[in-house]
Formats: structure tokens, sequence, C-alpha cells
């Protein structure tokens, strides 16, 4: 039995494609509720990244295991049209590579996050790690030091008076 309207159904059809996906929803819910914030899809930068942190100067791509060719159990090269498929993806992997590269040269850390890792048994683990990976990433890039206790004032250099 099929109760979707059309609409529904164009929807349903439409987030099949590579933006907007469940695992995608995922990630963005678990950030927002651990208190990242985050822009979706940025056009400006290289490959269109679904999530982007600028606090973290992070951006996370989140992979279906299919389409990019991820080294597990969810992805083998269909048995038929082999080589149109095998060039298929040899070619995404080599456009990953190429956009993980621009991303990293313009300052970002990359992070990417398989579909086969957001799995209800790994999920919870997936999303600790990757809130532990970004705090890690916050301080490296903000230097935050601790300040050396007791140290409540400093001083400015002194300024020689002007003549
Ligand atoms: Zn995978």
């Amino acid at each position: 039995m099929d109760k979707m309207t059309p609409e529904q159904r164009h929807h349903c059809m439409s987030s099949i494609g590579s933006r907007n996906t469940r695992p995608e929803m995922i990630v963005r819910r678990w950030l927002w509720r651990h208190g990242f914030r985050y822009r979706v899809s940025v056009k400006s930068l290289p490959g269109t990244p679904d999530i982007v942190l600028r606090r973290q100067s992070t951006v996370i791509m989140v992979n279906g295991c299919f389409w990019h060719g991820h080294d597990c159990g969810k992805f083998r090269i269909p048995s038929t049209n082999t080589d149109f498929w095998r060039n298929k993806f040899e070619r995404n992997q080599a456009r990953d590579r190429r956009v993980y590269k621009q991303l990293h040269d313009l300052g970002y850390y990359v992070l990417v996050v398989w579909e086969c890792q957001l799995a209800p048994a790994r999920r919870q683990a997936t999303l600790q790690a990757l809130s532990a990976r970004l705090a890690e990433i916050y301080l490296d890039t903000h230097q935050a030091k601790p300040r050396p206790y007791g140290d409540y004032e400093e001083s400015l250099p002194a300024i020689a008076a002007e003549t």
C-alpha cells in the first residue's frame, strides 16, 4: 500500500540524491545538539562540502560507501558493466582526493564520515569520536593554553613618554 502523495514521493525521491541524505542528517542533528554551528552545502568552497564549521576551520564530508567507493563490506563493484562502474568509482575517488587537497590548501581540516560508520551499532562511537576530534581541532587552531595559576593581570610593555 502506498499512501504517499505525489509531492511526498517527489520529496522522498529527491532526497536520495547527494544532498540532505539521511546519514548527513544524523551528523547534522548530532552536531547541532552538541552546540556546534555550521553551514551546509557551501557552494563557495571546492566540492560544495556537506557541512562547514567555521570556528573549527573544518569541513565534514558524509560519504555514501557505494558512490565514494569505500573499502568496506557495503561497497562491491557491480557484476555487470564492470568496467563502466570501475571507471566511475575511480573518477569519483580521484575527484574526492582533488577536492580534499584543495580544501586542505585553503586551510580546512577535512573529516570524512562514512555511511557505514553511522550504522546503528557504530553510530554513537562514531559521533563521539567526531565531537572529540572537533574539540581537539578547536584547541589546536585557537592555541588555547591554560593561563598560569595566579596570573590575574598582565602589564603592558613600558612605553617611552613623548618628549
Ligand atoms: Zn563503508
